[in-house]
């Protein structure tokens, strides 16, 4: 079962630690002494009474990471994932900061709605960061309060996995965002190419009698969102980019110099469409997983920058609704907990250093929507995580903090783990 051994980091040393920074690029060796949650001394060489010891050696120290984009499911489905069952995956992953998005019932779409939702998470373990919506209810129709909610303290806008259709809505949405510096994140899948379907249009779907998506169906909708942040001069974020076409869209956008970042899933790293041969509800995901072609473009574009950085998507569902039939099954997979892990995998195989990997998830998650990264110092807060970059492990159902299991990486290898979090006075070890 998975469990955090959460105690008061009172007074702690972690010792023989290889202490990382993404600022800086380098990593130097030290001991780090903690009394009741601040860094007290970086190369702390002495003994001491009653204090515990962590004992670090050939470990990471590094700044815990900041999820762009992940579902909670409270307030309104709390059976699903509530903000503390969510708080937990969270830090299993090493994250101290999540960006949720605003699908909730009620929908973030107001400035009452942000206010009690940080009034709901303000004892939590982590950060919750919110999106507020585009739209009033995620209807498309009319805009949320964006002004409101923005001098609130959300960090972008989004429908979530709706596309916003109407083309004036989302340019208005885009200049307004703009007066706030916070990025439009809309969910780039044409509706009408999209239609009912469920796999990557290829030959595979097609023997496999699959009802399928192209990728037109997310370049034409990334195309257009394109070229309207350039015209009104906008900033927007691109999620989950699934297929090498898109890749090629905003590298072209990018150096045209628009304010344009954008996001790959971990699963759409490391798997293809493959996966839903057997028909298995798992690897339904919006937008599909494509071909190897399009998870080789992918890679790439993070080793050149076009893609910025790796979002978890972490997306609950109940059993119920993940075992249903295929087609009738609810897309999505949670993914807090082997973000890292899965991510550090597959892009070693690519040549990527774990220090890069951090890179990803501390530094370029914060920069899209301008968070500081959390500094390892002397007189700071203790806010970092333990990462044994060496560990090889294979991801279960034992792994899950998460209310729901609907994970479609159970039974895939895994490389480097997070064993522990320091965040806001409080030691988290991962067991
Ligand atoms: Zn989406």
């Amino acid at each position: 079962m998975a469990q955090l051994n959460s105690q008061k980091l009172d007074k702690y040393i972690f010792s023989n630690c290889n202490i990382y920074c993404p600022s800086t690029k380098k990593t130097v060796k030290g001991n780090i002494l903690v009394i009741d949650g601040i860094v007290k001394d970086l190369n702390f060489n002495g003994e001491l009474n009653d204090f515990k010891t962590i004992d670090c050696k050939d470990k990471i120290i590094t700044p815990s990471f900041l999820d762009l984009r992940c579902h909670f499911s409270e307030p309104g489905f709390e059976d699903t994932e509530s903000l503390n069952s969510g708080a937990r995956a969270a830090i299993a992953g090493g994250f101290s900061q999540i960006c949720m998005l605003p699908n909730t019932y009620p929908v973030l779409d107001s400035l009452d709605s942000i206010e009690s939702l940080f009034y709901r998470s303000k004892d939590l373990i982590i950060d919750i960061l919110p999106i507020g919506s585009i739209t009033k209810g995620l209807k498309g129709v009319e805009l949320s309060e964006i002004g409101l909610m923005a001098k609130s303290g959300i960090v972008a806008i989004s429908d979530a996995h709706k596309m916003v259709d109407n083309s004036q809505i989302l340019r208005h949405a885009i200049e307004y965002s703009a007066m706030f510096g916070i990025p439009v994140i809309n969910h780039p899948e044409n509706t009408d190419l999209k239609n009912s379907g469920i796999a990557h249009e290829s030959l595979f779907s097609t023997e496999k009698g699959l009802p399928a998506i192209p990728s037109i169906a997310e370049t034409i909708a990334i195309y257009r969102d394109l070229e309207i942040a350039n015209y009104v001069n906008g900033k927007v974020h691109i999620p989950h980019v699934s297929c090498s076409e898109s890749v090629k869209l905003i590298a072209k956008y990018k150096d045209m110099g628009l304010d344009v970042t954008a996001e790959v899933t971990p699963h759409h790293l490391g798997l293809t469409e493959f996966k839903l041969g057997e028909f298995d509800a798992r690897y339904k995901i919006s937008p599909p997983l494509r071909s190897e072609q399009d998870r080789i473009a992918l890679i790439d574009a993070l080793k050149t920058g076009i893609i910025d950085c790796i979002s978890s998507d972490h997306f609950p569902h109940k059993i119920e609704d993940k075992e249903s039939d295929l087609m009738n099954s609810k897309s999505g997979v949670i993914g807090l907990e082997s973000a890292f892990s899965y991510s550090y995998k597959i892009l070693k195989e690519s040549g990527f250093t774990v220090e890069q990997v951090i890179d990803l998830f501390a530094v370029n998650s914060r920069k899209i929507i301008n968070v500081p990264l959390n500094i390892i110092e002397e007189g700071g807060p203790a806010d970092f995580i333990v990462i044994d970059a060496n560990i090889e492990w294979t991801f279960d159902t034992s792994n899950i903090f998460s209310k729901s299991k609907n994970s479609a990486l159970i039974g895939e290898k895994m490389k480097g783990k997070i064993e522990a979090v320091a965040l806001k006075n409080k030691i988290h070890i991962i067991e």
